[in-house]
């Protein structure tokens, strides 16, 4: 029988193969920073950078743009805001004053770390702030002509996406000027040859807006195939919420045909990241594990891997606990395989496989500072790359434990034999006695050894090498469980351990 294997191609791969590859090429990516970005929203932006990083290695001429929405209005008080931010509803993000009153703007605030952390992912887009483009006056054109073809745009909105309109709709927003709000204003007249409108706020206010000085934005609708046409968009990731029949790239795709003449990019629709129990992570509901808090416990090639691994289409549940162990390990194995394009999309230049994740949970709860982790980690023979990888690896592994880790994989080491370990019956310590012996005599002090040395010794004394197991870590923790035990104990190191289990040997005849 022949078996046929077939070559697994990465879906960033598919992508890229079926894009024009004779035209050049941009890939956009949005955010609107409105409150702390989770890592839901990462995988828009790394969505992004896999197919753009795919399209690269095809030899296409191609760039990544990230475009932050900071021209949106802020919609609601969030629940990590101050009760007083209701008085900044309706205006741009990027005119009300930011949380901690260190950054430039609202929107800058959650910028800032969000852009660190692509930084740090090794995600590299150019940066276009949306507010930035409407008070220079860039998109005035594409605003002309909006506003001239309002009705054929609201006749494409009411029959794609089957809804009605009022009759006074408007594709364009005025920021009024008495309340400063993107309000939903009563456009009284256009005027595109001075790029003007008149209108009439909510507020009671009537007045002009110039929208060559950013006066005002279109409606997301508009905006969004307005852009494609603006920064030729070819490929765009987006969430599913847009991908609906008759949302917002149904409509987009044909605005951007017939308005402007331009062919809507690529669609790249992904699912949402939920939070293990908890639902789809949305920075509104506070249901959000952010990209920076998660970069504490996880080096960012793993946080590439976890978007890398999934098509996008299928959703991902993300298990900041016992799943992240999971899916280190996973990369772990990844990385060590090699090869695999999963693995070259998500390895980062300059980053090393360090030390196992598991082991430096084991590791830095043995160790009491930075000093001792380097200690054990020289002792077992790792080959230790610079000091400083090796205490951020032990940082991530103590902020883990501290904040996600569960009991099971929690311990200390009991600085004095435990009280259980008096209890160990007569059978127990004799094979514990037999182990301890086999201990001092080990030529090397590796954890394979001492592994096989409990079902050996078990063996030999005719004990389950399950209690002996057991004993071990009565012994030493005064607790039933513990973490791999021949990692464990050579982390340990041989003094130790060949005391403390001489130690409860002994506490029985004396
Ligand atoms: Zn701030
Ligand atoms: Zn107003």
């Amino acid at each position: 029988m022949v078996v046929v294997v077939s070559e697994k191609i990465h879906w960033a791969d598919v992508y890229a193969a079926k894009v024009d590859p004779n035209i050049g090429h941009r890939v956009a990516t949005g955010i609107t920073p409105s409150g702390p970005i989770h890592i839901g929203n990462m995988r828009e932006v790394v969505t992004g950078d896999l197919v753009y990083k795919a399209m690269r290695d095809r030899g296409l001429d191609v760039e990544l743009i990230y475009i932050a929405d900071d021209f949106d209005p802020l919609r609601k008080v969030y629940p990590f805001l101050p009760e007083d931010y209701a008085q900044y509803i309706g205006r741009p993000l990027c005119d009300i004053p930011c949380p901690c009153g260190e950054c430039e703007n609202y929107a800058e605030h959650y910028l800032a770390p969000f852009l660190a952390a692509l930084d740090e992912m090794d995600v590299h887009p150019r940066v276009i702030r949306a507010s930035r483009e409407y008070r220079s006056g860039s998109y005035t054109e594409e605003i002309s002509r909006v506003i001239e073809k309002r009705e054929e745009i609201k006749e494409i909105l009411e029959r794609v996406s089957h809804r009605a309109l009022p009759d006074s709709w408007s594709p364009f927003y005025p920021i009024c000027e008495q309340c400063r709000r993107i309000s939903n204003a009563e456009i009284l007249a256009f005027d595109p040859d001075a790029h003007k409108v008149a209108y009439r706020c909510e507020c009671g206010q009537i007045g002009e807006a110039d929208y060559a000085k950013g006066e005002g934005k279109l409606v997301w609708r508009v905006d969004w195939p307005m852009r494609w046409a603006h920064f030729k968009v070819t490929v765009e990731p987006f969430g599913k919420d847009h991908a609906a029949a008759g949302g917002s790239y149904d409509t987009g795709k044909e605005i951007a045909e017939t308005i402007f003449g331009y062919e809507a990019p690529f669609p790249v629709m992904y699912e949402w990241i939920s939070l293990k129990g908890k639902g789809a992570m949305a920075s509104s509901t506070g249901v959000a594990v952010t990209i920076n808090s998660m970069l504490e416990i996880v080096a960012p090639d793993v946080l590439r891997y976890l978007i890398a691994r999934t098509k996008p289409g299928k959703a991902i549940d993300f298990d900041p606990g016992m799943g992240l162990l999971s899916l280190i390990d996973e990369f772990d194995r990844v990385a060590q395989a090699g090869s695999s394009r999963e693995y070259e999309l998500s390895s980062i230049t300059g980053i090393k496989p360090g030390i196992p994740f598991r082991h430096m949970v084991t590791v830095v709860q043995i160790a009491r500072d930075d000093q001792g982790v380097l200690e054990i980690l020289e002792r077992s023979g790792y080959e230790i790359g610079t000091r400083e990888a090796v205490l951020a690896a032990a940082h991530r592994a103590r902020v883990w434990i501290e904040r996600y880790a569960p009991e099971i994989v929690k311990f200390e080491v009991q600085e004095a034999l435990p009280p259980a370990a008096l209890e160990l019956g007569e059978h127990e310590r004799y094979a514990l006695g037999a182990l301890a012996s086999r201990y001092m005599a080990l030529d090397v002090w590796s954890a394979e050894h001492l592994h096989n040395a409990v079902y050996e010794m078990g063996k030999e004394t005719n004990a389950d090498p399950k209690t002996l197991f057991t004993a071990v870590y009565i012994s030493i923790l005064g607790q039933k469980r513990g973490p791999r035990l021949g990692w464990f104990l050579e982390a340990l190191g041989r003094e130790f351990v060949v005391a403390r289990l001489m130690e409860a040997v002994n506490a029985g005849t004396e």
